[in-house]
């Protein structure tokens, strides 16, 4: 369509956690169904390389994309909306930024010159959003997402790159979207515009005029709130976007295109093309709010006091919850307090547990206890890498009779079921030397996994240095554990389950980065169908465990 690349970047004002990931996921949306090709970045100014040793506690979820890169867990949120594969080019940090820099310093790149953030920083940066543009094909709109909240110090060379791309590129190709806040102050009970005029006028200062605002706020913005916001910050009134708070992140573009968003982003940036096919979405969206059976699942996990931690499986059960028409109740349940209290006090009642990815030994023996007490009750199981590897050593102990453990945890565990995969013992590094991104899987012949997934060999994204150790393949499958997914070369397991079981599903891999609003993962698809299952047996005529084994 559009020859020539177009970008938007959208920046945030006033204070973080405003929601400019999923703003600018819901404006790639827009314009991806009015048939542009969109790609979207995020800038991150930390000094990390990437966020692959950062603490969940610090950082969320790290996501991780087909080719590996460790990234910040907006890319999940591009993903989903706008469905479509991302890689490395989508992630850049200051970190990176630098990192090639000062390498090209080293190199004697800059010979003679004084290496300086403008024009040498910038420039880098600068190159990062071509790059993006570059994907071998004809990228229409590139979304660049700043980090932070503008006025932080470590923003200001990308938010002095960006300005300086409107002049490299044009006016009529680029365009500045500004996310702030407008609150209610419950003793004047007003809304305030007062911190977004600041706002505006610090992205002034720096030589920025944004075209459009995109206001957080939790009540509707009149109209002469509105003119006020235009009248101060130098934009239209129809430039002023309300962004009210909603119930479902998927509502978003729904509630931008209602106030003709993309309209006027497609105008000033002069594309032409269709209004945009939401029907599909629509629908979807429709389903979110009207659903009205429901199945309590448990995540079992470390982090659980920080959702962040585990944003792309919140995100998938929704995706498995509309397509089984039966809404998801996550309780979180952290597995220090399984360990001190029982899983049956956590778990009673509960339709489906997941036990997540995780690292360090923290809360282990409460994982391996939930994983039993879900194998001996029936209760549709899915681990997830970690989790996949609690439930080996589970069933080692307790089919096997071994005295089982993780080589993670014990340096002289008596029987290492779960060992250091060999090309991680030399490494010394620990910044992106895991195994990472997306790596094919055989399924097996008949096996629960491959009837979920319909297809014989899958490819799926990973992040992990353990693995189970081949020494007790045998021995595991000989007491009725079934390895369902291998790699190719028949070497590492990414896949048990037990058939003993109505629903027993382990990964070395993250289904959970590959689950899409419209496309629920197989294995979250099952699970949440499993649940559903149980839940009706549970209730009713048959017994919970051999409802949920039905229809598979
Ligand atoms: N700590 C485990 C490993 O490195 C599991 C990692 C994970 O759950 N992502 O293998």
């Amino acid at each position: 369509m559009g020859k020539i690349t177009k970008y938007i970047f959208i920046t945030g004002g006033v204070v973080s956690s405003l929601g400019k990931g999923i703003a600018s996921s819901s404006i790639g949306l827009l314009l991806k169904q009015r048939g542009l090709n969109v790609v979207l970045q995020k800038f991150d100014p930390y000094l990390n390389v990437d966020p692959g040793t950062m603490s969940p506690f610090q950082h969320g979820e790290v996501f991780v994309t087909d080719d590996g890169a460790e990234t910040d867990l907006d890319l999940g949120h591009y993903e989903r909306f706008i469905d479509r594969d991302l890689s490395q080019r989508s992630n850049v940090t200051a970190g990176q930024i630098y990192e090639a820099v000062i390498n090209r310093e080293r190199d004697g790149g800059y010979l003679g010159r004084t290496v300086q953030i403008v024009p040498h920083v910038t420039e880098e940066i600068k190159g990062r959003i071509r790059f993006a543009a570059e994907n071998g094909e004809n990228v229409d709109v590139v979304i660049t997402e700043i980090g932070g909240t503008s006025g932080d110090i470590e923003g200001l060379p990308f938010l002095e790159a960006i300005r300086q791309f409107r002049l490299d590129v044009g006016r009529r190709n680029t365009l500045y979207v500004h996310l702030t806040l407008v609150p209610y102050i419950k003793a004047a009970r007003e809304l305030k515009t007062k911190p977004t005029q600041h706002s505006v006028k610090g992205m002034r200062e720096i030589g920025i005029q944004p075209d459009i605002l995109v206001c957080r706020t939790d009540r509707p913005l009149s109209q002469e709130i509105k003119s006020k916001i235009a009248l101060f910050c130098n934009v239209e009134e129809k430039e002023v976007i309300e962004a009210r708070d909603v119930d479902s992140i998927y509502q978003v573009p729904l509630q931008f295109h209602k106030q003709d968003l993309d309209d006027i982003i497609v105008e000033k940036l002069g594309i032409q093309c269709p209004p945009p096919d939401l029907v599909e979405w629509e629908k979807m969206v429709h389903k979110i709010y009207s659903m009205t059976e429901s199945v309590d699942i448990a995540i079992c996990g470390k982090y659980v006091h920080l959702v962040d931690a585990y944003k792309s499986i919140i995100e998938s059960f929704i995706h498995a919850g509309v397509e089984n028409d039966v809404h998801v109740n996550i309780k979180w349940v952290d597995t220090e307090k399984v360990e001190a209290e029982g899983p049956e006090a956590h778990l009673e009642g509960m339709h489906g547990v997941l036990v997540p990815g995780g690292f360090g030994d923290r809360g282990i023996e409460g994982k391996i206890s939930a994983i039993r007490y879900a194998r001996e009750n029936g209760i549709p199981f899915l681990g997830i890498c970690l989790g996949l590897q609690c439930a080996v050593i589970e069933f080692a102990r307790a089919m096997c009779g071994l005295e089982a453990g993780s080589s993670e945890f014990e340096d002289d565990v008596p029987h290492p079921v779960i060992d250091l995969m060999i090309e991680q013992r030399n490494r010394s590094k620990m910044g992106g030397t895991m195994r990472l991104g997306a790596y094919p899987c055989v399924l097996k012949k008949d096996s629960l996994a491959r009837r979920l997934y319909g297809v014989a060999e899958i490819s799926e994204r990973h992040r992990h240095r353990w693995e189970v150790n081949n020494d007790y393949r045998e021995r595991l499958e000989e007491n009725g554990l079934v390895i369902s997914g291998l790699s190719p070369d028949g070497n590492l397991v990414e896949m048990i389950e037990l058939p003993s079981h109505p629903y027993f599903v382990a990964s070395q891999f993250h289904p959970e980065l590959k689950s899409r609003p419209q496309r629920a993962h197989p294995l979250f698809k099952g699970l949440v169908a499993a649940a559903k299952r149980f839940r009706r047996g549970a209730c009713g005529e048959r017994n919970a465990s051999t409802a949920a084994r039905q229809d598979v």
